[in-house]
């Protein structure tokens, strides 16, 4: 019997992580399933137990039980306890082991795929959600020259910026007062579900900025548009949603599927 996995959320049916892993096992040969497990509203822990006793191996997570998911788990690494969410659990004889790979997906992406060093560079990301906290210790991990967080709310990004202080050079504040240029912009606000653009200055672009919207779609986001007009190159979260699959794949079978193939196949069917 091949061992089981799922990705479990509410809504699910347009999860693309099904097609990932199945390429992935493919391409690895490894002997698996995949499957798309919608949980009720309140019921992603008996959902996640009927799966354990069904034999599943390890699940991923996502909208909205990144946080029940790390309340779940019966361990977590460094990582997603940094983060306070949980995107991929594994399943060990009685242990629920929580991780969290949207960090790291994150940085490969930004790092090996789009080839843009972080190491001291003046970073911004905006948004201070489930998203945001995933990617603030990957990001500093990298040892930008400073890390901004901006949001909406500028309460939840001065704490989150407090709670990394010790990581490295890390503030927080609102959009209006943000100043200079940056080398990295991240939209890691969901904004550009409808079709918004945080409230930025275009000077934090210009024509050395990257600009990395964590949303994917078939046409550039409005976020990507707007930087784009300010001179920045522009990238969408396609390649952060493949890396964040393979670090769980990694996790889960210890092997390294190869992303850019399957990164590839996923552009050329949006
Ligand atoms: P959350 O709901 O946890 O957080 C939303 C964030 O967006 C908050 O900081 C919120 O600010 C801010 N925000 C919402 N609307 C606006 C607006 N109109 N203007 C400015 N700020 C706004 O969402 P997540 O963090 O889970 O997800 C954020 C995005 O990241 C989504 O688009 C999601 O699809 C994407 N994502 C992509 C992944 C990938 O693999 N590519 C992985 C994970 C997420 P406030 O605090 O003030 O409410």
């Amino acid at each position: 019997m091949p061992d089981r996995y799922a990705v479990i959320g509410n809504p699910i049916a347009h999860s693309k992580s099904p097609a990932i892993h199945a390429r992935f096992a493919a391409q690895t040969n490894q002997a698996l399933t995949y499957e798309r497990l919608l949980a009720p509203l309140d019921g992603f822990a008996a959902t996640v137990h009927a799966f354990i006793d069904a034999g599943g191996k390890g699940a991923n997570v996502t909208v909205p039980f990144k946080l029940e998911a790390c309340a779940l788990a019966t361990s977590l690494t460094t990582r997603a306890r940094a983060a306070g969410a949980v995107n991929t659990l594994k399943f060990d004889d009685s242990a629920i082991i929580g991780d969290n790979t949207d960090g790291v997906g994150l940085v490969t992406d930004i790092v090996r795929n789009a080839a843009v060093a972080i190491r001291g560079k003046r970073v911004l990301l905006l948004g201070a959600g489930g998203a945001s906290r995933g990617v603030v210790l990957p990001l500093l991990a990298e040892d930008p020259a400073e890390l901004v967080i901006a949001n909406r709310t500028v309460s939840k990004a001065v704490e989150l910026a407090a709670q990394f202080a010790a990581n490295g050079s890390v503030r927080g504040g609102d959009f209006a007062s943000l100043q200079g240029r940056f080398d990295i912009v991240i939209n890691a606000t969901s904004a550009s579900l409808a079709s918004e653009v945080p409230p930025i200055s275009p000077e934090v672009f210009d024509g050395g900025s990257l600009a990395y919207d964590m949303m994917y779609g078939k046409a550039p986001t409005v976020f990507m548009q707007f930087a784009a007009q300010h001179g920045a190159a522009v990238r969408d979260g396609l390649g952060m949603l493949v890396e964040q699959a393979a670090e769980a794949f990694h996790v889960w079978r210890g092997v390294r599927p190869d992303t850019a193939a399957v990164f590839a196949e996923l552009r050329a069917g949006l």
